[in-house]
């Protein structure tokens, strides 16, 4: 399970929080004052947790921060969540291309002839 961190807004004390799904907990509150308007913040601890975290943490009905759509490391999990409901082992090449998109999103574009 990925682990978040959240920023007080009264006393900018900073939480770990261990999160199932990509939904925030509820009932958060901070540790240091009691405020409960906390934000999350992307942290090394978040941007470190593993594929398989977040593909078991994506939930394509929550909504998604800008940080979600600018994390390059993102790109197709829905594709990947939806063969996997359907029992569908992804090919190769559909991993290669993934993999390619996810580290190096610029030359999919390079290659892209009309
Ligand atoms: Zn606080």
């Amino acid at each position: 399970m990925p682990i978040y961190e959240y920023k007080c807004s009264a006393c900018g004390h900073v939480s770990s929080v261990l999160v199932q799904g990509f939904k925030d907990p509820e009932g958060l509150s901070c540790e240091q004052c009691g405020h409960t308007g906390l934000a999350k913040i992307i942290s090394a601890a978040n941007y470190h947790s593993s594929h398989s975290d977040r593909l078991a943490g994506y939930d394509p009905r929550s909504r998604k921060s800008d940080g979600f759509f600018k994390d390059t490391r993102n790109i197709g999990l829905e594709a990947e969540r939806m063969l996997k409901k359907a029992g569908v082992e992804p090919t190769e090449d559909f991993k290669n291309k993934l993999e390619r998109a996810r580290t190096d999103p610029g030359s999919v574009l390079k290659d892209y002839k009309p």
